[in-house]
């Protein structure tokens, strides 16, 4: 499963005449999406379990996450500095090698990538495991633990074929993928993603370096260390860990709309009393947040309507969603489904937000944002 650059945004070249990846944002690889839609079609039917695997240092979690929101089951990053020069031999080498220590039976890949243009390694990869391959496949006409039956475009004609289950289908985007399901993008946000290193896998290493020097690109350690990081590593942080890290984006200017918000604080019902909204308030105004809340918040006069989040309100995507005495009914997370960290603060650790959240703050919702607000301004001093 391949990250591409979005192809609807506006791209950005560097200095020097390529495209800047890092100013893009990214999207699935369009032949991937049907790649994943006839493995989750052959699975309803027989069983078993769809694993999605993607290569790439930078932001893979995220396609995989999307992945998983569409019905995947698992999902593993190759994440490695070794990886990073792969060519199509290599890349093939180690998604085998991956495939090799998962089990997989059926393997499905994208055709070719609308990003760099490898359109072989579906083909290398079956190569590498000895397995047969179906390429151009557009369809699913049949499966049973006999094989699967698919449609293939062949030039101008369409032409049906029966394959063994232990077989790699290349798949066109022609192919549509169910969407993203808001039940499953909420329950998968805690799920760790697995990742695996080259010595993780039954590779020679030899292959990994010749493909690096060949392409000129070796990645250095720490790149991949901070990549690492970027995608997500789970990191256990002790409140007070937690209230310092705030401090970094402390003092920016607001972001310009709840929408755009880099951080939200946001209250519910157990927030709305005088006292620890204003506290709400100034929290928001000392890390240069926007402030939200839940439709309980609304009706009870503290918050404006058009600051509430949820089915019937706004979608916020920010860096960091603080969650004030908020329960977490569905009405209202939908809205924050694609929030990076999620912090709960709520007397009750057993509230549905905190099966969501990525810390769980227990307590009263004044007395944490008056501690995070002392906590802040001490550390401007
Ligand atoms: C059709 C429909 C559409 C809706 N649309 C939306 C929407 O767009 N947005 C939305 O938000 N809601 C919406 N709702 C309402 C939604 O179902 C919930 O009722 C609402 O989100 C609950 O808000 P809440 O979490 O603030 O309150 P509650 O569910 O009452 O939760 C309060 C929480 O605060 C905690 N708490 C209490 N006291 C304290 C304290 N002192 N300190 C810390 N924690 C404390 C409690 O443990 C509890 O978890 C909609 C409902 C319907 C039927």
């Amino acid at each position: 499963m391949k990250q591409v650059p979005d192809t609807s945004a506006s791209t950005c070249m560097t200095t020097e005449g390529a495209l800047d990846r890092t100013s893009l944002s990214a999207m699935p690889n369009p032949d991937d999406l049907g790649a994943l839609e006839l493995a989750l079609a052959v699975r309803d039917r027989l069983g078993g379990t769809v694993t999605a695997v993607s290569m790439g240092l930078e932001r893979a979690e995220e396609v995989l996450r999307a992945m998983m929101a569409r019905g995947a089951d698992d999902a593993v990053v190759l994440a490695d500095c070794r990886y990073a020069g792969a060519d199509v031999p290599a890349t093939a080498c180690m998604v085998a090698a991956a495939a090799r220590k998962l089990g997989a039976e059926a393997l499905f890949a994208g055709c070719q990538s609308i990003g760099g243009d490898l359109a072989h390694v579906g083909s290398q990869v079956a190569e590498e495991l000895g397995i047969p391959q179906v390429t151009e496949v557009e369809a699913l006409v049949d499966c049973s633990n006999d094989g699967i039956t698919v449609r293939r475009r062949k030039d101008e004609a369409m032409e049906v074929v029966k394959a063994p289950l232990s077989c790699l289908f290349a798949v066109r985007g022609t192919l549509l993928c169910r969407p993203e399901n808001i039940h499953r993008l909420l329950q998968q946000r805690r799920r760790p993603i697995r990742h695996w290193k080259a010595d993780m896998l039954d590779i020679d290493p030899a292959r990994l370096s010749a493909a690096a020097v060949a392409t000129g690109r070796v990645a250095s350690e720490d790149t991949a260390h901070r990549a690492s990081v970027q995608a997500g590593e789970e990191a256990k942080l002790s409140e007070e860990e937690l209230l310092l890290q705030l401090l970094v984006p402390a003092g920016q200017p607001p972001s310009g709309g709840l929408q755009q918000a880099q951080i939200v604080v946001a209250g519910g019902y157990g927030a709305c009393n005088a006292t620890c909204f204003a506290r709400l308030e100034e929290l928001a105004a000392l890390l240069g947040a926007e402030l939200g809340g839940t439709r309980a918040a609304v009706d009870a006069g503290y918050l404006p309507h058009e600051r509430m989040i949820g089915q019937t309100g706004l979608t916020v995507a920010p860096r960091l969603y603080l969650a004030f005495g908020i329960s977490g009914q569905v009405q209202h997370t939908v809205g924050i489904a694609r929030a990076g960290m999620i912090v709960a603060v709520n007397r009750d650790p057993e509230a549905p937000i905190c099966r969501m959240a990525d810390h769980v703050i227990t307590g009263d919702a004044a007395e944490v944002a008056e501690r995070m607000i002392r906590i802040l301004k001490t550390c401007k001093r």
